[in-house]
């Protein structure tokens, strides 16, 4: 099929004059019957590379998807253009399923949304007589490597055994290198073609900041940006709905949104948000999948996110127009802990920890943040991006040898069986309750950083922690312990280098919007 065909498909039934990049070779993969696996970041146009071969093919699509809440749209979206689609799924009459049988056997139905679990309602026309093609969306969901496993996915394998000539297309937004195999292997694709695009959004800004009095500093990011549209992700259901009842004590118009609301309630506040008549949505991660709103213009992580697939999806949902949207991440050591918590004892324990690991290294770095974004998904940067917080204010770095000897020296005056709080108490010389239940200001260390503030030792011992000179015991109470880089600072004279803790607050302004 020459380009022309393929360009007046798309504009005829799609309405775009162009395709994005990799669509066009995704969908000629597919046309010609090879197995592909097509890696895109969402929003990047994924559905097109299912669609438009399934008008070209002479037989019916199955597309799987785990996202059964909006095959309904979905199919809407493709019927208004013309195009015979249909969805199955349990809540289909007897009747409709009669009807999209014939439609199957007569060859009409182009295109067929269905769950993974669902597919046993058609397992009888799982036959190459009636399949041309199978998209498998949201692919990563078939590894447990992945973030999102599904155990329904698992047993997709058997689609390539019994149909051994259909081309397979799997999709997916989130694929690491190891998960990118496993789904190649576990779906039994036969030499698939693969395409990656870039990661990249240059549009979006990205910005870590301290999450000390988060609600303060929300209230002004937001003023700053009067009438645009936000998402704030929080960690439970229960801090949506307490953030989104301060913000509207302050004035701002924000509804909140998690899985535990009755469905009316969320289609509501998701239809308020999509019509520009609530502009901030305080919402769990359950929020936004499939959401296609394109104006959205920063999206707020009011906890850390618990692995970089996660984070880099929901800041996604900013700027999909290609306008200048801002992301803010805001990272407490807190957070850190209780996500510990949460992967403790799950299945792939040490799997989420060391995604967990990953992002907080991520919102610890001092380096340009696109870069380690990038970097994670495979893709390297030549050049900083310019366009993040570490980009346009570099840390300023300083000799914090000093400060790391007092810092150490208290750890092992404390006996390592303190937390970070306890131990930055002990080195300010505060005369709390605590402090003097335990006779600790009669030790000498005791008082030795009056000169430096609360929240800036705070600061100091995270990076500390990050560059290994001490180290927290998850299972053991949080206590500080020292390691062998405790030794060289403390006894052979190693130098040490803290950035200064910059008040980010205020650092970055949104820049005017045209
Ligand atoms: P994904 O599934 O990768 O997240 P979608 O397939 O939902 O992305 O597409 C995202 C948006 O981009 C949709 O609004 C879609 O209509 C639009 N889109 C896709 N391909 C094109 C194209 N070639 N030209 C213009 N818009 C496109
Ligand atoms: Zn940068």
């Amino acid at each position: 099929m020459n380009k022309e065909n393929l360009n007046h498909i798309l504009k005829a039934n799609f309405g775009f004059e162009h395709f994005r990049p990799n669509q066009e070779d995704i969908i000629r993969s597919a046309i010609t019957g090879n197995d592909t696996l097509a890696i895109m970041p969402t929003g990047g146009g994924k559905s097109i590379c299912f669609q438009l071969p399934a008008l070209v093919f002479d037989k019916l699509t199955i597309v799987i998807s785990p996202l059964i809440a909006l095959m309904k749209d979905q199919v809407d979206g493709l019927k208004a253009n013309g195009i015979k689609a249909d969805f199955i799924n349990s809540t289909k009459s007897e009747s409709d399923h009669q009807r999209l049988v014939h439609e199957i056997t007569a060859g009409t139905l182009k295109l067929l949304y269905i769950a993974p679990e669902s597919l046993t309602y058609i397992d009888h026309l799982i036959q190459e007589q009636y399949i041309s093609m199978i998209a498998i969306d949201e692919a990563h969901c078939i590894s447990s490597w992945g973030h999102d496993f599904r155990p329904a996915y698992t047993q997709l394998g058997y689609l390539k055994q019994r149909l051994p000539n259909t081309p397979v297309l799997a999709l997916t937004a989130t694929a690491d290198k190891a998960t990118r195999e496993d789904i190649v292997k576990q779906l039994n694709l036969k030499n698939p073609n693969r395409f990656v695009s870039s990661f990249n959004r240059p549009n979006l800004y990205s910005e870590v900041r301290p999450g000390q009095e988060r609600i303060k500093q929300i209230k002004t990011f937001i003023s700053r940006r009067k009438g645009e549209s936000g998402i704030i992700y929080c960690l439970s259901r229960k801090s949506t709905e307490r953030l989104a009842e301060k913000l509207n004590d302050s004035g701002v118009n924000a509804l909140a949104y998690h899985a535990g609301l009755p469905a009316d309630v969320r289609e509501n506040a998701q239809e308020a948000f999509i019509n520009d008549e609530v502009e901030v949505m305080c919402a769990t991660i359950a929020f936004g999948m499939g959401i296609d709103k394109s104006n959205v213009r920063w999206v707020i992580h009011y906890n850390l996110p618990k692995n970089i697939e996660g984070y880099y999806q929901e800041i996604g949902r900013a700027g999909r127009d290609g306008l200048d949207s801002d992301t803010l991440l805001f990272y407490s050591f807190a957070d850190v802990m209780q996500l510990r918590k949460f992967a403790e004892n799950t299945s792939n324990e040490s799997l989420q920890l060391a995604k967990l690991d990953r992002m907080q290294q991520f919102a610890e770095s001092f380096n340009c943040r696109r870069k380690a974004l990038l970097s994670y998904f495979g893709e390297s940067l030549e050049e900083d991006c310019g366009n993040c917080d570490n980009c346009k204010s570099p840390p300023a770095l300083f000799d914090g040898t000093v400060i790391a000897q007092k810092a150490l020296s208290a750890i092992k005056r404390l006996r390592e069986a303190e937390t970070i709080q306890n131990i930055v108490d002990f080195l300010r010389g505060s005369s709390n309750a605590y402090i003097f239940s335990r006779g600790y200001q009669h030790l000498k260390t005791y008082g030795v950083g009056k000169d430096v503030s609360w929240k800036d030792w705070t600061q100091y011992m995270v990076q500390l922690l990050n560059q290994g000179y001490c180290e927290i015991a998850f299972h053991d109470g949080n206590k500080i312990k020292l390691t062998s880089l405790s030794e060289q600072v403390l006894f052979h004279g190693k130098k040490v280098t803290l950035a200064h803790n910059v008040d980010k607050t205020v650092s970055h302004q949104p820049k005017k919007k045209q």
